[in-house]
């Protein structure tokens, strides 16, 4: 007996005791596990007392069995074992029947009485059928868990893929961005050396050129001219150096401690000199002492009260408010000048953008300062924003960690920081 053959049952159904009894014997004698019942509901029975696992896989049905049709007994196992194999058995040498059991399924037909060698032989082969068929299905079954799996793996690869993309995207839209910001500054760069430059050039030709037609009031008025723009370049040289230190060679911040309060009332006294009738308040709820860069926090205090004594009337009051918000701390620089419109309080931070107001009331500026302190602020661990109404004034705000740390701006440990975002 081969080893595919043990694994089929067979189940004779006849109510025949001399057949059914020898054809139970011949089969067991060959090998196969095999059970013989007397009736069709007996056979039925014993289909589905093994629930899940029906008992037989092959059926040796009677045709003409005392409670019912063989046929039928075939067609109700199918229901427990949709794969059994049938081998019809009667005295009747009736080709309609025969038909009839091929039709319904049955793999032959064997006419009463049975020639031992014929039955043993298509046993075999149905033994033969039902292992291949059973060796099929685990194939397919296999075959779909594999193809579950490898469905599995292309979707799983597919995410990943899809969001190495998106990362991949969004790098190459950030380089795009700073490329085209790396360009517009140059350009703006350009475009605001050479516009100083060009007064100076014209102002000192006709200065050289027509010096003794000219008269004094003309002369002295050209030299306020080359004067005012020569202190414009200074100053923009002098703010595109900065930010060019800020960004090519990071901030060195150097964590000690840093009195706000007095810092703030320090800086204030230095302005009043500047413009006449500018009164400064700073409030504190008291001194708020913070472990940040000296140096750094002054720059933005300075860049930021310099601008509001820029822009505010004189007389006026520049307000500085420091409040203590626990693990950081927030300090506010309110003035009455002309404020910002909406649609430009994101773009003052921009490098070089001045709004059209700034411009066209003359005051002096780079637009550079702005960009600056946002990257000191930003340095520092801290953000920085602005509220404004047009004609109402204007609050600028930064917020800064109460304890720099590091860590959390670059993770590197020598007191240096990187910044690459600043326009
Ligand atoms: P600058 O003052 O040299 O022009 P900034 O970068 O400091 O450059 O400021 C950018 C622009 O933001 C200014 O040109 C001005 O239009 C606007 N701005 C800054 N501070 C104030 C302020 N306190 N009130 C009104 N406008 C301001």
């Amino acid at each position: 007996m081969t080893k595919s053959s043990e694994r089929c049952r067979l189940m004779i159904v006849d109510d025949d005791e001399s057949l059914g009894g020898t054809l139970l014997h011949i089969l067991q004698k060959a090998g196969y596990e095999t059970r013989w019942v007397e009736t069709g509901k007996e056979a039925l029975a014993q289909m589905t007392a093994g629930g899940a696992e029906p008992f037989a896989d092959i059926l040796l049905v009677d045709i003409r069995l005392p409670d019912m049709n063989g046929l039928d007994v075939v067609r109700e196992s199918r229901k427990a074992n949709p794969d059994i194999g049938a081998i019809v058995m009667t005295g009747y040498t009736d080709n309609e029947t025969a038909v009839r059991a091929l039709n319904e399924g049955a793999f032959a037909y064997l006419q009463k009485p049975y020639n031992i060698d014929e039955v043993k032989a298509t046993v075999a082969r149905l033994v033969e059928r039902q292992v291949l068929l059973r060796q099929n299905k685990a194939l397919v079954r296999q075959l779909q868990e594999a193809n579950v799996e490898l469905e599995r793996k292309v979707a799983e690869r597919t995410q990943a893929l899809q969001s190495a993309n998106l990362d991949l995207a969004s790098t190459i839209e950030k380089l795009k961005e700073a490329a085209d910001a790396k360009t517009a500054f140059v350009s703006m760069v350009s475009h605001e050396l050479r516009t100083p430059l060009t007064v100076i050039e014209g102002f000192t030709e006709t200065l050289i050129d027509k010096i003794e037609r000219l008269q004094k009031e003309d002369i002295v008025r050209y030299l306020g001219i080359i004067h005012t723009d020569t202190l414009r370049l200074t100053r923009l040289i002098q703010n595109m150096l900065d930010l060019s230190a800020v960004q090519a060679k990071g901030i060195t911040i150097h964590p000690a401690p840093v009195r706000l309060k007095a810092l703030a009332e320090s800086i204030t006294q230095g302005l009043e000199m500047i413009k006449t009738g500018m009164r400064f308040e700073v409030v504190f709820p008291n001194e708020i002492e913070i472990i940040s860069d000296k140096d750094c926090v002054q720059q933005i205090l300075v860049n930021l009260l310099s601008n509001a004594v820029k822009y505010s009337p004189s007389p006026g009051t520049i307000r500085i408010k420091g409040t203590d918000q626990g693990s950081t701390v927030q300090v506010s620089v309110i003035d009455h000048g002309p404020g910002i419109r909406d649609t430009e309080q994101a773009k003052i931070f921009q490098a070089f953008y001045r709004s059209s107001d700034a411009v066209n009331r003359k005051t002096p500026g780079t637009g550079l300062g702005l960009t600056i302190t946002r990257a000191i602020v930003e340095a520092l661990g801290g953000s920085i924003g602005v509220e404004s109404k047009l004609g109402e004034g204007a609050i600028f705000t930064f917020t800064l960690p109460k304890v720099f740390e590091l860590s959390k701006n670059n993770g590197l440990d020598t007191g240096k920081i990187e910044n690459s975002s600043l326009l």
